[in-house]
């Protein structure tokens, strides 16, 4: 079940939360109540503000807006200004879930840092699989000191973190981690399956896939058996 409102249904309820919120605020701002009675208006006065931002996640400003006292533009339903960036993003319990919409690099420039370059970086964590997603433009970066600036391109990264698995997916990579405890401290070797023999290639539990003309299709890894 969607639970996400319609018109018909969050007209009426923003109106309650406003005839609320004006019924708080006349008390608040009216003859002086005793200080606990004024502590208890405004916590109600913050929840009732809690629910209209709720109940206006799911406004989809549809008779459109007006013009507010200072000339702002206002939604008819729901009175947030047209605009502004939603602070709370409002989920469905079922069904499938959005956050965001698909970003990538949007300019040819080189910027002067990452955060110049920088057009989303997100991360959450999804019943338990930590995902991130890092969309930049180019931009100059001195990580290895001030003589040995160094471009990074523009790209657009998404990693996924699942039991101890770390797989990223760029324009150019997909690099899949196996994040297990050093034994030793040299760096990890790298090579193509071709510069290894046969003997060697016997240690990896990987199965490529690939159709009749060796086009190659991805590949599956066979998980290495934990020892207890
Ligand atoms: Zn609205």
């Amino acid at each position: 079940m969607d639970a996400r409102k319609n018109k018909a249904q969050l007209k009426p309820d923003l109106k309650r939360v406003f005839q609320a919120l004006d019924f708080v605020g006349k008390h608040l701002n009216g003859r002086r109540p005793p200080k606990a009675t004024q502590q208890l208006y405004f916590n109600v006065y913050q929840v009732l503000g809690l629910a209209w931002e709720f109940l206006g996640l799911q406004c989809k400003h549809w008779d459109g807006y007006k013009r507010s006292r200072d000339g702002k533009q206002v939604c008819r339903i729901c009175g947030k200004l047209k605009g502004v960036q939603e602070r709370l993003f409002l989920l469905a319990d079922s069904g499938m879930k959005r956050i965001g919409r698909r970003a990538a690099p949007t300019s040819k420039e080189t910027f002067a840092n990452k955060s110049k370059a920088q057009i989303v970086h997100d991360q959450m964590v999804f019943h338990g699989a930590f995902l991130d997603v890092d969309v930049h433009n180019s931009y100059k970066s001195s990580l290895f000191g001030k003589d040995h600036e160094i471009t990074v391109a523009a790209d657009r990264t998404v990693t996924l973190k699942e039991s101890g698995i770390k797989c990223s997916v760029d324009e150019h990579v997909i690099d899949l981690k196996i994040e297990e405890r050093p034994t030793t401290q040299k760096p990890p070797y790298g090579g193509f399956p071709w510069e290894l023999s046969k003997e060697k290639l016997k240690h990896f539990p990987v199965i490529f896939r690939f159709d009749d003309n060796y086009r190659f299709l991805g590949l599956t890894i066979i998980r290495p058996v934990k020892k207890l």
